[in-house]
């Protein structure tokens, strides 16, 4: 029976979906082990203190709150104290963080503190005994790594979508705690430049709709960004040949040298399928890949592919889309 920390991760005063799916893969951890209980670490603004419920919903059985005026962004220096103080405090075999951004900030630094091992991008999480097991896809997703995590304490960064969040009720204790500051800050935040407006993070999009070099020019993505319009809740991504060129900002860029997206619904559109792009969005739950080349090796990872000119495609399915949709939100 072992005791699971996690990190609730959240921007502009809302839990993000990842929060949820981190609790979930702490709440299985848990269970695992025999019965241990999650405790959260809600780290914001404040007012963050009113989510702390809604983590219970998904398994937590102790939320700590920590706020502070300078976690309006993210002060990673005092998040990863707050962090690694939580779980010296306490008694955890693991500490559960999400592979996102912040994640991926706060892990290492969170690891290095607690002189912990640390396993990143882990899809699956086992434990047998004292042993923790997980699985990490590496090599562009080629393979997947199974470590054996040593030592009493670990940090686990999840992939986002790896972990579906599942609602499991528990009547959380929420428990004010005060924030670590950073000892020695060395970055300061000068500027936080807002993504999209309008349109969910790549992160958390149930949908994406991807364009590449097929799109021909810069100003036929308003093409792509018609038809995630038209599904209402969907992102728009790119390859990194779009984004390279300045078609698109570099934030929309999936693959091994931009986001790694999981979403429901993936729709490649005028994308050749290149190894570095797979990389960033082969675990999507189904993919849809549009391409003018029946040979692409976009269709070899597509459940679904339609061979044609996305100029001439994206217009009708879009239409079609729409039409599907009429009388919805
Ligand atoms: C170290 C390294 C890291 C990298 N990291 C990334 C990364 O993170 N993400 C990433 O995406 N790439 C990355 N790349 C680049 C990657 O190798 C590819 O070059 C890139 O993904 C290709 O982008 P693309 O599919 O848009 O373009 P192309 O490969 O040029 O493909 C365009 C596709 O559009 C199709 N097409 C053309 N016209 C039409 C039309 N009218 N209708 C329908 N289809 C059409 C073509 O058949 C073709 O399949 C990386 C490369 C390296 C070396």
């Amino acid at each position: 029976m072992a005791n699971v920390l996690v990190f609730a991760e959240a921007r502009g005063g809302e839990l993000r979906k990842i929060a949820l799916e981190a609790v979930t893969a702490a709440r299985q951890l848990a269970d695992a082990t025999g019965g241990g209980d999650v405790h959260a670490l809600l780290v914001g603004a404040p007012g963050i203190a009113a989510k702390a419920t809604q983590l219970g919903t998904y398994g937590a059985d102790v939320v700590f709150v920590a706020e502070g005026a300078e976690f309006a962004t993210f002060a990673r220096e005092s998040v990863a104290a707050t962090l690694a103080e939580r779980a010296k405090a306490g008694s955890y075999r693991a500490v559960v963080i999400g592979f996102s951004a912040q994640g991926r900030d706060l892990g290492p630094r969170v690891a290095a503190k607690l002189d912990a091992p640390i396993a990143s991008d882990v899809t699956e999480i086992a434990a047998s005994g004292d042993t923790l097991t997980v699985k990490h896809p590496g090599y562009a997703n080629k393979v997947v790594l199974t470590l054996v995590l040593s030592g009493p304490m670990a940090v686990i960064s999840v992939r986002p979508s790896a972990f579906t969040a599942k609602e499991n009720a528990k009547a959380a204790r929420v428990e004010v705690v005060a924030a670590v500051p950073a000892s020695t800050p060395v970055v300061t935040i000068t500027e936080v430049k807002e993504g999209a407006k309008g349109r969910p993070d790549l992160g958390d999009a149930p949908i994406i709709i991807s364009g590449g070099r097929g799109l021909k020019a810069a100003e036929n993505f308003k093409l792509v960004e018609d038809l995630a319009d038209a599904f209402g809740n969907a992102a728009v991504g790119a390859t990194r040949a779009v984004t390279d060129d300045g078609w698109r900002p570099h934030s929309d860029q999936i693959g091994q040298t931009g986001r790694q997206v999981s979403p429901q619904l993936y729709v490649a559109v005028g994308i050749s399928g290149a190894i570095q792009h797979l990389a960033g969005m082969r675990t999507s739950k189904t993919i849809v890949a549009i391409n003018k080349d029946k040979e692409a090796p976009i269709f070899k990872v597509a459940d679904y592919g339609i061979v044609g000119d996305v100029l001439e495609v994206l217009p009708a399915f879009t239409a079609a889309v729409r039409e599907a949709r009429k009388g919805q939100g």
